[in-house]
């Protein structure tokens, strides 16, 4: 074979690949985005999105759904809680409680912010447990978050039901709880902040909120979850 016959067929082979329904160069999944599909989020997350959407998916746990706001969810936090102090006795109750003090006293020694830079997601979400065990977070609080996320997706019926979604969404919540110092200079458009611990994406948010869920998961199981006794009046 010569090499001029060798470089013909070689081209003809790359035209045929390229011509294939390749990985690389499919839409994104979301119904009526046009846009192609890539590597979207900085921790690699996910492939079969556009950027805008496996961004929206990282930081919200679904690719179209947003999170709930804080309006919406609180009451069901606040119920959630309420139902917890009033069951404190009960053995799943004590146990959900005892299993998120535990996730938070494992979860070895706490982080400066400086030194999250270089730590994998598991790492950063121990990180997240330690800064909630040193801010003093009460362990119900933690529970609380998770029931209040079951409670409003049971509640919505367009919600997304993945348990992906929940374990993000429980997951903001409670990181929020102990997010660090904030701090803010000046005023108006030469207004600096520094917030020195990064918001939690991807990853970091998953693997909080699955060790939540494990936590809670035979309380959801043995309970039915408290209903919401405060009416929306307030809504409109
Ligand atoms: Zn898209």
């Amino acid at each position: 074979m010569t090499n001029w016959t060798a470089m013909r067929e070689r081209k003809a082979e790359v035209k045929g690949r390229a011509n294939e329904p390749s990985a690389m160069f499919t839409r994104c999944r979301v119904v009526g985005c046009s846009r192609p599909a890539r590597a979207g989020t900085g921790d690699g997350l996910d492939t079969r999105f556009c950027r805008a959407h496996a961004d929206h998916y990282a930081r919200h746990g679904s690719p179209y759904r947003a999170s709930y706001g804080a309006r919406e969810i609180n009451p069901y936090r606040a119920a959630a809680l309420a139902w917890l102090e009033a069951n404190q006795s009960d053995t799943y109750v004590a146990n959900t409680v005892d299993r998120v003090a535990t996730l938070l006293r494992t979860a070895g020694p706490h982080v400066e912010a400086f030194r999250l830079r270089g730590l994998s997601p598991q790492e950063r979400a121990k990180a997240a447990w330690a800064r909630l065990r040193r801010a003093g977070i009460d362990p119900r609080r933690m529970v609380a978050a998770w029931l209040a996320v079951e409670m409003i997706i049971r509640d919505d019926p367009q919600a997304e039901r993945k348990t992906e979604f929940k374990q993000v969404q429980a997951a903001k919540l409670i990181h929020r709880m102990a997010s660090g110092t904030h701090k803010r200079w000046g005023e108006g458009p030469t207004t600096t902040e520094l917030h020195v611990y990064p918001r939690p994406r991807g990853r970091v948010l998953r693997h909080i909120g699955e060790a939540l869920e494990k936590a809670c998961e035979l309380l959801i199981e043995k309970h039915r979850l408290p209903a919401l006794e405060a009416p929306k009046k307030d809504r409109a």
